[in-house]
């Protein structure tokens, strides 16, 4: 067997391990990255970008639909249709090319990629597979940086295969179901159940909890509940899935009273969480200290084991490919020798749902939780010159600050296109600015974030343009 040596072993290429490598190898560390399937992981093949298109066409295509019926701005178009063969082929397209520039930014930084599954023998040594009939390779390091990423979760009562699917099967459909069914109303439910019934599918989403994205306080989760009604998507909350039934053309629930029902389905979309995927590759022979499924890191991405580093959804939640490109990015600079610590003052966190919906920092619930004695305030697009002419009235930015010295400690937004307003949010919390910061600076006219300054002022009791209570 052949064995090659490298200072840094990077198992897995998806957002952790590929930033983690890319930047190892600008800081002049020999770097080798083991990738199973497909460079860009998760997020690039089957998660964050393609989600994303698909969503966009969905959306394109409704809002043609929509200009086919009546539309204010006075657009006509004749019924529009959709080529969904097409739609994918778009879609897998953007995927190569992100993918292809992931090959090529780490080959311009040195890093040795091996196609094949790593196997850990110990904390310094991996087998990779690398095909069918090749010769197993021994890679050993002197620092292995573990990037696996997370697996979906099945459900005990409806497994994959056949009709039930998941997220990856969801982002390439070969045609539209009739009827879909959505198990799970978190990030994927929504997003892909909103982006599916905009394509034209009959989506009804089941919900364990008694919201829609749970995760999230209600005034902030109540535009993106009003617009799945209007958009026709039926929600049964608080309900369980004792799973499909005898002729499996029907997905069985039960609701919070123990009623039954039936709900019919050509195609079932679970998605229900993700766990980190810490079996069947060897890890479980390291031992590591654990928290809950997720192994246990310290401030700088450390393991229980001496020069075993883990980042990304391996290290649980949150699990977002951008915690997981900056975990990457702090490992492969402290093991070049710069002094660093994860401690971001936020994480952001974007749902693509229509509304879009961003949390940055604390909610004013996770505030008073937290003991922190905050005011907050919200700033409604209906009062935003920008957000009318984009016909998206609906939806806010709202901001929660400590009483005490003004530092703003959250920010949060649901409406069209917030998610860029993410940005703006986390640089203002990282900054530590206060409410008269956000209050003081001149935001350009007419934008969507000028609600922003609007949400500072309004907590400042000055709006100036909505009244004052
Ligand atoms: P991954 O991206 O999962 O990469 C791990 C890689 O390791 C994989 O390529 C895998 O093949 C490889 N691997 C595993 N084991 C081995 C082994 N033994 N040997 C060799 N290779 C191995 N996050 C966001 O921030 N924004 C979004 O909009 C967003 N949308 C999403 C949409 C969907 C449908 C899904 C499923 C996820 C989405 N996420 C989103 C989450 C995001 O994709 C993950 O948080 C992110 O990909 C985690 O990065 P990672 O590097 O930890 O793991
Ligand atoms: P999720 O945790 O966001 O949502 C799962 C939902 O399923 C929850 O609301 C939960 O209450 C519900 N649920 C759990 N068991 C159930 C059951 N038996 N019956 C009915 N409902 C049930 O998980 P997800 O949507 O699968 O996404 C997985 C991960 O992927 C997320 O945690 C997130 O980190 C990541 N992701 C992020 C984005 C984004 O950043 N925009 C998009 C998609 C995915």
């Amino acid at each position: 067997m052949e064995t090659r040596s490298t200072t840094l072993l990077v198992i897995g290429g998806g957002p952790g391990g590929y930033v983690a490598a890319i930047r190892a190898g600008q800081l002049g560390i020999a770097t080798t990255l083991v990738e199973g399937d497909r460079l860009g992981g998760t997020c690039l093949n089957v998660g964050c970008i393609p989600s994303k298109a698909l969503i966009h066409a969905a959306g394109e295509f409704e809002q043609a639909r929509a200009y086919a019926q009546e539309s204010p701005l006075g657009i006509h178009v004749a019924s529009p249709r959709i080529e969904l063969a097409q739609t994918v082929r778009w879609k897998d397209g953007i995927v190569a090319r992100l993918a292809g520039g992931v090959a090529g930014l780490l080959k311009k930084s040195g890093v040795q990629v091996v196609g094949g599954w790593a196997r850990i023998i110990d904390g310094k040594t991996v087998e990779v597979t690398t095909g069918a009939g090749q010769d197993a390779l021994r890679i050993v390091c002197e620092h292995m940086l573990l990037a696996p990423g997370s697996q979906v979760v099945a459900l005990p009562a409806m497994p994959f295969g056949g009709k039930v699917i998941s997220s990856t099967e969801a982002l390439a459909p070969k045609a539209l179901p009739k009827r879909l069914v959505v198990v799970g109303a978190g990030y994927i439910g929504l997003e892909l159940g909103t982006a599916y019934r905009k394509l034209g599918a009959e989506v009804t989403v089941v919900e364990a909890l008694d919201r829609v994205l749970p995760a999230y306080d209600d005034e902030l989760t109540a535009p993106v509940a009003a617009s799945l009604r209007r958009l026709g998507v039926r929600l049964h909350l608080g309900c369980t899935v004792q799973g499909l039934n005898a002729s499996g053309d029907a997905v069985r629930i039960r609701d919070a009273q123990g009623e039954e029902s039936a709900l019919p389905a050509d195609q079932v979309l679970v998605a229900v969480g993700r766990w980190p995927r810490t079996a069947g590759w060897g890890m479980e022979g390291l031992m590591l200290n654990m928290n809950d499924r997720a192994v246990r890191i310290d401030d700088q991405c450390r393991t229980s084991m001496r020069n075993v580093w883990a980042v990304g959804d391996l290290t649980g939640e949150p699990m977002l490919a951008h915690r997981a490109m900056a975990q990457g990015e702090m490992v492969a600079e402290i093991i070049a020798g710069r002094r660093r610590h994860f401690m971001p003052s936020a994480i952001p966190a974007v749902c693509f749902t229509d509304p879009e919906l961003v949390v940055v920092g604390r909610t004013p619930p996770e505030a008073k939780q937290a003991g922190l004695d905050c005011i907050s305030a919200m700033f409604p697009f209906a009062a935003n010159g920008r957000a009318m002419t984009l016909e998206s009235g609906d939806g806010f930015v709202r901001v929660v600050a400590r009483r005490d010295n003004h530092a703003i400690v959250g920010w949060q937004a649901v409406g069209q296109s917030v998610s860029e307003l993410s940005a703006a949010f986390s640089h203002s919390i990282e900054m530590g600015e206060r409410l008269e910061d956000a209050a003081g600076a001149i935001h350009a006219h007419p934008t969507l974030g000028e609600a922003m300054q609007e949400a500072a002022l309004r907590a400042l009791g000055r709006p100036l343009h909505v009244a004052r209570a």
